[in-house]
């Protein structure tokens, strides 16, 4: 099956300072951190399209508006439940 035809969702592979995995169960898109500066992304939180900017430190990378807070509470949500599964 050919990967679906989206932007992808990005978070960092587990135990890996490099490497991240698209989101999508559907999806098996993998890529070096240092690819991914300036590529353009779907933020997990908003679901909106981003351009990824350098330097990435978040295992989820995320878009500015989520970056600068007003999202914040629900960021908190998206990643207790990332954490628990
Ligand atoms: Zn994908
Ligand atoms: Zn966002």
């Amino acid at each position: 099956m050919p990967s679906k035809d989206h932007l992808h969702t990005l978070k960092r592979v587990l135990g890996s300072k490099e490497e991240y995995i698209c989101m999508d169960p559907d999806c098996d898109y993998r890529v070096l951190k240092r690819y991914m500066v300036n590529k353009r992304a779907l933020c997990p939180i908003c679901a909106e399209p981003f351009v990824i900017r350098n330097p990435i430190r978040l295992a989820q990378p995320h878009c500015d508006a989520c970056t600068k807070g007003s999202n914040k509470k629900q960021l908190k949500k998206v990643i207790t439940k990332i954490v628990v599964g």
